[in-house]
């Protein structure tokens, strides 16, 4: 237990070290891993993205059969802006048993709790009835991307993992639902005129405010009719309009509007759905007025991430191996996005469950205690054992 825990502790320090922020390259932290997973005789793949300068891990120890653990984190943090830091944010500082850097707690910590784990997995491969697998992923920060394409990998196998272990910060306490995620953009394309006549141009605000007055409709109808079972707060999809530009100076019919916003559904709800309505307002109402008025005008929704919901599943068996493992706590859902929904969408059964707590991620001067990489340990410490004992 105490060389696991040394372990950890030179493997985060390690892990802190490689600047591994979303959206760009993560090879070198691949490689890193690789080679560990290399030197205790553990074979992994490469699942690259398109441009092959990022890549998920996939790890088996044991027998290379359907069933088993999947132990997953990914391996990108968030930028850390060096103002407000205590230390330098890419190098592991230990302060009164607490280790700082940017990933300690999101979630390198955990990552280094796996890795630290990996020779005394080995060791008990032999005696693995199903198998454990390692899943790490590239850009979850920056929206899931590693783990699109690993539901893609793990779809296309012919057998699957039967449980998930996210591991990201929950105090080790198992979470076991969230909201979907859908972050969008909505350009209002006007024409602009002289606002002496604004009957000559399209007013791209005025269109852009019709249809955030839309959202806010559906909001509220949405929050009119809460979910009663629903464990989320609040218990009903959430719809928030968060950023806004466009126009020129008073003078003038403004040409172009853009906000960003975003629609959290409730698991139950069908977030394509509601976009599909929205949609529809803007093809039946709204567009054809501007096109009335000016044919080169209109409305385009994109969007910069869709991320599915962790649907609750508090007696599926990702949870019952918490509580029989770890703890009768009672599994609680929590409002941010994992890559835990694509590996329930895989059919995977998913609980998140890692060292530290939710509120320290993305901070500033970010830690986890060595206490937490301590309870970690021991958590997965257990999982051969459940494994034989008490695998279906
Ligand atoms: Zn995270």
């Amino acid at each position: 237990m105490t060389s696991t825990i040394d372990r950890s502790r030179r493997l985060l320090h390690d892990l802190v070290a490689f600047p591994s922020v979303s959206g760009q390259s993560n090879l070198p932290i691949v490689e890193y891993i690789e080679r560990w997973l290399a030197e205790h005789g553990v074979p992994c793949e490469r699942v690259r993205d398109e441009s092959g300068d990022r890549a998920n891990l996939f790890a088996t120890i044991g027998p290379d059969c359907g069933g088993g653990v999947m132990l997953s984190a990914h391996l990108d943090v968030v930028p850390a802006m060096p103002d407000g830091w205590e230390s330098d944010p890419f190098t592991l500082s230990e302060r009164d048993g607490l280790l700082f850097g940017r990933g300690a707690v999101d979630m390198k910590g955990f990552l280094a709790a796996v890795l630290a784990m990996v020779p005394v997995f080995q060791a008990r491969a032999a005696e693995l009835d199903r198998p454990l697998h390692l899943a790490f992923t590239y850009d979850e920060e920056s929206g899931n991307f590693g783990a699109q394409r690993l539901y893609d990998f793990l779809i296309a196998r012919a057998t699957r993992p039967a449980i998930a272990i996210v591991g990201e910060p929950t105090g080790m306490r198992p979470i076991v639902g969230h909201k979907a995620g859908y972050e969008m953009i909505a350009e209002v394309h006007g024409a602009a005129s002289h606002a002496a006549r604004p009957y000559a141009g399209v007013n791209a605000i005025h269109y852009a405010s019709r249809l955030i007055g839309h959202l806010e409709e559906r909001a509220q109808a949405m929050a009119a009719q809460p979910r009663a079972d629903s464990p989320f707060d609040p218990p009903y999809t959430t719809i928030n309009v968060g950023w806004i530009e466009g126009g020129m100076a008073r003078n003038v019919v403004p040409e172009s509007c853009r906000f960003d916003w975003e629609i959290r559904p409730l698991p139950e709800d069908d977030g394509d759905a509601i976009l599909a309505g929205i949609q529809q307002h803007i093809d039946t109402v709204l567009q054809p007025e501007m096109r009335a008025r000016h044919p080169d005008t209109g409305i385009t929704l994109r969007h910069e991430v869709i991320y599915p919901a962790l649907r609750a599943e508090p007696d599926g068996a990702a949870a019952r191996l918490v509580r029989d493992l770890w703890t009768d706590a009672p599994p609680g859902v929590f409002s941010i996005g994992t890559d835990g929904g694509y590996f329930q969408a895989a059919g995977i059964s998913t609980v998140i469950l890692g060292p530290g707590q939710t509120a320290r991620m993305h901070e500033t001067n970010e830690y986890i205690e060595v206490s937490e990489l301590e309870a970690c340990v021991d958590f997965l410490a257990r999982l051969p054992g459940y494994q034989t004992a008490s695998w279906p």
